[in-house]
């Protein structure tokens, strides 16, 4: 019989921690014990795993015992305080916040781009899932940047509320319901009122004028790709529930041409190339919504440098954007190196 693996969801209430939760079940992950932990206001809350009732439990640092694989997902406080415990206590960490990302001994992976970069999970006994519009780019970009080296990337993003979790989802439910019974909305989430807007703000603001989202793209991208490729980014969140979209500009040291963008994205892993402008036929957030694949479109070239392409890329970010990627990384972590 195949082994089973021990399994705590950190942040198990959340939006990511849900997803989490559903991937295991649907991707019928082996899982052995199953424990749920968020914080004290939910402790004793009862949630299912596969039909069967699993008790939230406060997490604490005693939360691992015999636990070997912990999936972290309730805020980068919490794994940077919890995440050295709960490797000391012999589980492998795959945390979904900032906090580890760019250590250099903790690897930052994405399944389909950079899958040896697990084996570094020695080092820290921890393995970083990159930020949400940065998986996507990467899947995209790495068979381009294979076989036409990317210099430089100019990405603008149009983020889903869901990217910052359930108490977004809910404010931009509530606005849209208050605007339409013609009275003022209440906002508290997002600097200003989200719905039927766009905030180019997601995040703080650093010294350099970038919101740390948009540095996040910068450094995780080149992590990952293992390349000191040139990344500018704009990040926007829109009034959008599921599914980051991403226009994308890619200029490469060799010529590309876009038949060769979409042989070479038709049979990359992890994408679906969806590009027919006959037929408008294009990525959309609401079809990448529930779903894990990566799609992209509107390829073209870029007609005002030499080697440029343009490119639109979708995925759901709660799910390839976080809990999808971070369930890929633990089945290649218990078939290649913990067994
Ligand atoms: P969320 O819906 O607000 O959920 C937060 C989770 O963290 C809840 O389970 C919450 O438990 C738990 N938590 C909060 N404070 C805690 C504490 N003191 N002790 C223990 N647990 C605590 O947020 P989310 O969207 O799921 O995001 C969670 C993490 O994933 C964040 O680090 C985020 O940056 C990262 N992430 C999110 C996305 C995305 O697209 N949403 C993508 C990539 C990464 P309670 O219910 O008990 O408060």
């Amino acid at each position: 019989m195949a082994k089973l693996w021990n399994v705590a969801v950190v942040g198990a209430t959340g939006a990511v921690g849900g997803q989490m939760i559903e991937c295991l079940e649907e991707r019928n992950f082996p899982v052995g014990k199953i424990r749920y932990l968020a914080s004290a206001r939910s402790a004793g809350e009862v949630l299912e795993f596969k039909g069967k009732p699993v008790m939230v439990e406060e997490l604490t640092r005693d939360s691992f015992e015999g636990i070997d694989i912990a999936l972290f997902s309730a805020g980068g406080d919490r794994s940077r305080d919890f995440c050295p415990a709960a490797a000391a206590a012999g589980a492998v960490c795959i945390d979904n916040s900032s906090a580890w990302r760019m250590d250099p001994d903790v690897p930052l992976v994405v399944p389909e781009v950079n899958p040896h970069a697990i084996a570094d999970y020695r080092k820290k006994g921890i393995i970083a899932n990159p930020n949400c519009s940065t998986i996507q780019m990467v899947v995209a970009l790495k068979p381009l940047h294979d076989h036409a080296v990317i210099r430089r990337i100019v990405v603008s993003t149009y983020q889903a509320v869901s990217g910052t979790g359930k108490k977004a989802i809910e404010e931009l439910q509530k606005q849209v319901v208050t605007l339409f019974q013609g009275k003022s909305p209440e906002v508290a989430t997002y600097p200003h009122q989200i719905a039927f807007n766009c905030l180019p703000q997601i995040d703080s603001f650093g010294d350099n004028g970038y919101t740390k989202e948009e540095m996040k793209m910068v450094h995780e991208t080149r992590k990952i790709l293992e390349a000191n490729i040139g990344v500018t980014a704009t990040a926007v969140r829109v009034p959008v529930f599921y599914g980051h979209s991403e226009s994308v500009n890619i200029e490469t040291e060799n010529k590309l041409t876009v038949a060769t963008a979409r042989e070479l994205l038709a049979k990359a892993p992890g994408v679906e190339l969806v590009d027919d402008p006959a037929t408008s036929s294009y990525p959309m957030a609401i079809d990448a919504a529930g779903q894990d694949l990566t799609l992209v479109g509107r390829i073209r070239e870029d007609e005002s440098i030499a080697n440029g392409l343009n490119l639109w890329v979708v995925a759901d970010n709660i799910r390839k954007g976080a809990a999808t990627n971070a369930v890929q990384i633990a089945e290649i972590l218990i078939e290649k190196y913990l067994r």
